[in-house]
C-alpha cells in the first residue's frame, strides 16, 4: 500500500473500447515513444513509480499526461485495487462477482468519458481512478468478451460441395477399410451422412426443408458406434465432438450443462463458427438419461437433460463460452447455431432386448405363441427388431426420440470379427505392431491359433474389440523388450501355445 498515495495522483484513463481506439492509442504511444528516442537519445524513459528505467523493467504503460508505468507498478496498483474492501466503500454492497466487476468497468469508462460524475453515483472509492485493462494499454486487444472470432460471412460458399460429396456407396467403401463388420449400420450410416449434407448444401436454394436426419445408435459395449461416426468425421474432414451423456446435467447443477458440447465442437472447429455448424455431435452413453421410474427426487441427469437436448437437436442458436467449459464473465461467447449440425447418438440399452421380446411374444400370444416367444429368446440378432415404442418403454421421451428419426443398431462382435478387427483394417492393431518391429527388420506373424486365442480372451472380457489392445500389450511386452537385444533375430512367431503360457514364440534367425 506504500504506493497508494501516489498511484491516487495518477490519472489513469482506459483506451476507447473499439479495437481502432486502442489501436489508435497503440500509434499515440508508438508516438510518444518514437518521440522520446528520436528527440532526445540520451534519456531513457523512467516508471513514474519506482523509477527504475525502461531498460530495466520492460515495455512500460504509457498513460497521458507523458507518464510512464513499469509493468511491475501497474500490477502492483492493480491487486491492491482488486484486493480492496468494496464490502465497506460501494454502499453496503456485497464483494462483486466477476460480471459485476466488469460492468463497473465500464461504468467507470463512462464515467471518465464525461464529467458527469458517474463515480460519485455509484460510490466509487478512487475519484480520479479509472479501472483499466492492462491489455488495452499493451495494444494486445480488448475486454476479452469482444474477442475476435472468425464471424460468419454473409454470402459464404458451403463448406461442403454437393458435387463433391461422395454417393452413400462411395461413403460405406470408404468405410469398410476401417470398420469391421456393421454392415447394416454402415448402410444406414452412410446414407444419412449423405442426405444430412446435402440438405446442408441445398438449404439456401430448396423450399422444400428435409427433415433433419438425427441418428441413434444402439449396439453393446465397443461394437464400434464411436469408431464409427470418428472415422466418418475423419472421412467427411469435418469437425467432431464426442460427449458423454452422462456428465450432462441440466444448466445450473453440477457437471457439463448441455451446451458445452457445441463448446466442444467449436474448439474441435478451430474456433471456427462456420466450420462447427456443419460439425458432427456425439453423444455417448445415451441410455444413462434415461428417466428414472419411481424417482421422488428431482430428476437433474435424466429426462431434464433430455428435455434440455431437445432445442440443440432440433436446431436453435446458441451462445457458447470459447476456450472454456462454462460461462464465465471473462470467456469470450459465440453464438453457433445448431440447424446443420449432425447429432449422433450412441448407447448400450442394457435390457432393451428384454423389452423387445416382451413386446413381440405380447403381440404373437394368440396361437403360436409359444413357439415364437422360444424363437425370440434365442434370437441373438433381436436388437435390429427395435422400436420407437421399445426404447420409449426404455425411459426416453417421445419428443427426444422424435428428433432421432434414424435408428440403427450394431451386433455383438462374434469371434471371427474380432479376428478380423485385428488383423484386415488400415491402421489394425497388429499390422501396427508389424510396422514397429520392421523398423528393426524383424518380421512379426501370429499363427491363426494365437489369433483365435486372443479373440476367446477379449470375449471373455465382454467389452468388445476394446480389450483387445490390452490383451495384445499383454504378450508383446516381453517381446518388444528382448528382441531388439539380438541382431541376429529374423523372424518371430507368436503361436497359440505362447499365449496360453504353454510355450514360447518362435524365433528365426536372419539370412
Ligand atoms: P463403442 O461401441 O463402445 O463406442 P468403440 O467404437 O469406442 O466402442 O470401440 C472401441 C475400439 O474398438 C475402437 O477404437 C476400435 O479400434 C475397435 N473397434 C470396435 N468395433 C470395431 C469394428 N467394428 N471395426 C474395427 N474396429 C473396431
Amino acid at each position: 500500500m506504500d504506493n497508494e498515495n501516489k498511484d491516487k495522483d495518477i490519472d489513469i484513463t482506459e483506451p476507447s473500447e473499439t479495437s481502432e481506439g486502442s489501436l489508435s492509442d497503440d500509434k499515440d504511444a508508438s508516438k510518444t515513444e518514437d518521440a522520446g528516442k528520436s528527440g532526445n537519445n540520451e534519456y531513457e524513459d523512467v516508471c513514474f513509480v519506482c523509477r527504475r528505467p525502461e531498460s530495466k523493467t520492460g515495455k512500460m504503460f504509457r498513460l497521458p499526461g507523458g507518464i510512464c508505468v513499469c509493468p511491475d507498478c501497474m500490477q502492483k496498483t492493480m491487486d491492491t485495487v482488486s484486493q480492496f474492501d468494496y464490502q465497506g466503500m460501494l454502499t453496503g454492497q456485497s464483494v462483486p462477482t466477476d460480471e459485476e466487476l466488469r460492468r463497473m468497468v465500464e461504468e467507470a469508462d463512462k464515467a471518465n468519458d464525461s464529467e458527469s460524475g458517474q463515480n460519485k453515483k455509484m460510490g466509487n472509492p478512487f475519484p480520479n481512478f479509472g479501472f483499466i485493462n492492462l491489455a488495452n494499454l499493451q495494444g494486445m486487444g480488448g475486454i476479452p468478451n469482444k474477442q475476435k472470432l472468425k464471424k460468419k460471412s454473409g454470402a459464404s460458399k458451403p463448406l461442403i460441395n454437393i458435387k463433391n460429396l461422395p454417393a452413400p456407396h462411395k461413403i460405406k467403401e470408404s468405410l469398410d477399410k476401417y470398420v469391421v463388420g456393421q454392415e447394416h449400420a454402415k448402410k444406414v450410416m452412410s446414407v444419412a451422412v449423405y442426405n444430412h449434407y446435402k440438405r446442408v448444401a441445398t438449404d439456401s436454394m430448396d423450399s422444400i426443408e428435409i427433415e433433419k436426419s438425427n441418428v441413434l445408435l444402439i449396439g453393446p459395449t465397443g461394437c464400434g458406434k464411436t469408431y464409427m461416426v470418428r472415422t466418418l468425421a475423419k472421412l467427411l474432414d469435418v469437425p467432431l465432438a464426442i460427449a458423454d451423456a452422462t456428465s450432462l446435467t441440466e444448466a445450473g447443477y453440477i457437471g457439463d450443462d448441455i451446451e458445452s458440447v457445441i463448446s466442444k465442437l467449436l474448439a474441435a472447429a478451430d474456433n471456427d463458427v462456420e466450420k462447427a455448424e456443419n460439425g458432427i455431435v456425439f453423444i455417448d452413453e445415451i441410455d444413462k438419461i434415461a428417466k428414472k421410474e419411481n424417482s421422488n427426487h428431482r430428476d437433474v441427469s435424466g429426462e431434464s437433460v433430455q428435455q434440455g437436448m431437445l432445442k440443440l437437436l432440433e436446431g436453435s442458436e446458441v451462445e457458447v463460452p470459447v476456450g472454456a467449459s462454462s460461462k464465465g464473465a471473462m470467456v469470450p461467447l459465440a453464438t453457433v447455431n445448431t440447424r446443420n449440425i449432425l447429432f449422433i447418438c450412441g448407447g448400450a440399452f442394457p435390457g432393451l432386448e428384454d423389452i423387445i421380446k416382451q413386446r413381440l411374444s405380447k403381440s404373437n400370444s394368440i396361437g403360436f405363441g409359444g413357439t415364437l416367444k422360444d424363437s425370440y429368446e434365442n434370437d441373438p440378432d433381436i436388437l435390429s427388431k427395435v422400436t420407437t415404442e421399445d426404447i420409449r418403454k426404455y425411459g426416453m421421451i417421445p419428443e427426444f426420440i422424435g428428433r432421432l428419426p434414424i435408428i440403427t443398431t450394431l451386433q455383438m462382435l462374434t469371434k471371427e470379427m474380432l479376428i478380423k478387427i485385428m488383423t484386415e483394417p488400415k491402421n489394425a492393431i497388429l499390422k501396427q505392431y508389424q510396422k514397429l518391429l520392421e523398423l528393426d527388420e524383424v518380421k512379426l506373424e501370429f499363427d491363426d491359433d494365437a489369433l483365435e486365442e486372443i479373440a476367446n480372451k477379449a470375449m471373455e472380457l465382454k467389452t468388445g474389440a476394446r480389450g483387445l489392445r490390452s490383451i495384445i500389450e499383454d504378450y508383446m511386452l516381453d517381446i518388444m523388450y528382448e528382441i531388439p537385444k539380438d541382431d541376429n533375430i529374423g523372424t518371430v512367431t507368436i503361436t497359440g501355445d505362447y499365449l496360453k503360457g504353454k510355450g514360447a514364440p518362435i524365433i528365426g534367425l536372419r539370412g
